[in-house]
């Protein structure tokens, strides 16, 4: 099998992808700022990661992945000092709605979540190191990088470098891209602010300096793939890598993947727009998250994608036939002398959906292929001639594809999601449903009888037509 191929951000090209040693491939992936519940567009990025790593150990690396838990930067401290309270105080109960949040969307869990005020005394090292080696300045306090001493400055992200002046600096975490400027290593604490004792005197780290300490630890000096947001190119990526290679001569990270924005119905979430979701906003609308996790599938990682309640829905229905085909094979026979083609609809499954993942991690194509074969088995099923151990091989292609996709068996996710379940039909208003139906058949009233099917659809009944009558199960 051929590399897989992923466009790197760094050379905005396709490159073909080997891990440096051996065959594990070691990932950092920037993680959430916990001083809020983490939103939507967060988790869509978190999720690209957790298939990124899925699709690699598919094609049959190792993967260690490495996330690290901002927990101290402006934001933070601004709310720590407002409530009175520690850090760790205010951070906690952030960190256990995230871990929460991930386990919901069922995104595995990184090797590590290095802490930021866990690993001050590696970053006052590494600014050690880079002060030694000219590329750092203090002043009052703080410490800055000299951007200018940094030939490659601005390869990764393009930036415009013209506008920048010897000496100019920034010292806000988070900055835009005419602000070309020295960024700060290390803030001198300011009254009342939290702070750890440094060389410099009491202050914190920038936020630029924890990844490069962070993943430079549980990675090493080289490592091979860098992922995170394209809000996270500028500056903070172009930082990272002058610190790193500043400090170490060393290529940082050989491969730098970005995912696009999620939107809500074509806008830029923002919480004075009022849609900047978290899951338990769409869990209070009875939102199937199943079906949120197929939706941000669905997309390519390098497009944006425009979240809508109803394309949510359709997610949703997509889901419903792969569980439509689980559910018919429960009772469809099998037999020696069938010509079903299920093992070579196998076959060509394996095939492309890895051709698929190598491909730049082409989920949608991925998707594609899965429906494809559902499509293919649900036929053989229909018209009754699947071979003996059909049954078998198609749930292992499932559940085989599934290993990268996390969201194909029903069973493994809440069958209601909480506060839903008072609202469910009672089993005799379903079977009235699916006599009316029936009725409906027998009168060859086609258009009553799909209405009534789509209304126990909609009400998450799977309904079965089979020589020996009608059977219906919840989903
Ligand atoms: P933050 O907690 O703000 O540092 O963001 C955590 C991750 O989410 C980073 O990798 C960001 O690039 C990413 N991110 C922020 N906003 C969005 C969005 N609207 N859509 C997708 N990813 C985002
Ligand atoms: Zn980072």
């Amino acid at each position: 099998m051929a590399s897989p191929r992923f466009y790197n951000s760094l050379g905005r090209e396709l490159q073909s992808f080997a891990p440096q040693d051996a065959d594990t491939a070691r990932i950092y992936t920037c993680g959430p700022t916990v001083y809020d519940t983490a939103h939507i567009g967060n988790l869509r990025t978190f999720l690209f990661e957790d298939v990124l790593c899925r699709a690699l150990e598919f094609l049959g690396y190792d993967v260690t992945q490495v996330m690290n838990l901002t927990d101290v930067e402006d934001k933070i401290i601004a709310g720590a000092v407002e409530r009175e309270i520690s850090i760790d105080d205010y951070v906690s109960p952030h960190i256990d709605v995230f871990f929460r949040d991930l386990e919901r969307l069922h995104i595995r869990k990184a090797e590590h979540y290095p802490r930021a005020t866990q690993h001050i005394p590696e970053m006052i090292s590494m600014i050690q190191t880079l002060e030694e080696r000219g590329f750092a300045y203090s002043v009052e306090g703080s410490v800055f990088f000299h951007i200018d001493r940094f030939g490659p400055y601005g390869r990764l992200s393009g930036v415009d470098l013209g506008g920048a002046k010897r000496g100019e600096r920034v010292a806000d975490d988070e900055y835009e891209k005419d602000d070309v400027k020295d960024f700060v290593l290390w803030k001198a604490a300011k009254e009342g602010e939290p702070s750890w004792d440094s060389p410099w005197g009491a202050g914190r780290p920038g936020w630029h300096i924890e990844c490069s300490a962070m993943s430079m630890k549980y990675l090493g000096e080289s490592f091979d793939i860098h992922c995170g947001g394209v809000d996270n190119m500028f500056p903070h990526h172009e930082n990272e890598i002058a610190q790193s290679e500043a400090a170490t001569d060393v290529e940082f990270a050989r491969y730098w993947l970005h995912s696009e924005h999620l939107l809500v119905d074509g806008r830029k979430m923002s919480k004075s727009l009022g849609n900047q979701y978290t899951l338990d906003h769409l869990i209070a609308r009875d939102i199937d998250l199943r079906a949120v996790r197929y939706l941000f599938l669905s997309v390519p990682y390098r497009r944006k994608l425009n979240f809508t309640f109803s394309s949510v829905e359709g997610s949703a229905s997509a889901l419903r036939r792969v569980d439509q085909l689980r559910f018919r094979l429960e009772t469809t026979a099998e037999s020696d002398d069938s010509n079903s083609g299920i093992a070579t609809a196998c076959e060509s499954l394996y095939t492309s959906f890895r051709e698929a993942l190598a491909d730049d991690l082409n989920l949608s194509a991925a998707l594609a292929t899965v429906h494809i074969f559902v499509r293919d088995a649900n036929v053989a099923v229909g018209q009754r001639r699947l071979n003996t151990g059909d049954r078998q091989r198609i749930i292992e292609a499932l559940a085989s594809v599934d290993r990268v996709l996390g969201v194909l068996d029903a069973g493994d996710w809440p069958t209601s999601q909480e506060g839903t379940d008072d609202s469910e039909s009672s089993d005799d208003d379903i079977q009235t449903l699916v006599d009316a139906r029936q009725g409906a058949r027998i009168a060859r009233d086609w258009a009553e009888a799909d209405r009534l099917r789509d209304e126990l659809v909609g009400a998450g009944i799977v309904v079965e037509d089979t020589p020996d009558g009608v059977r219906w199960k919840r989903e």
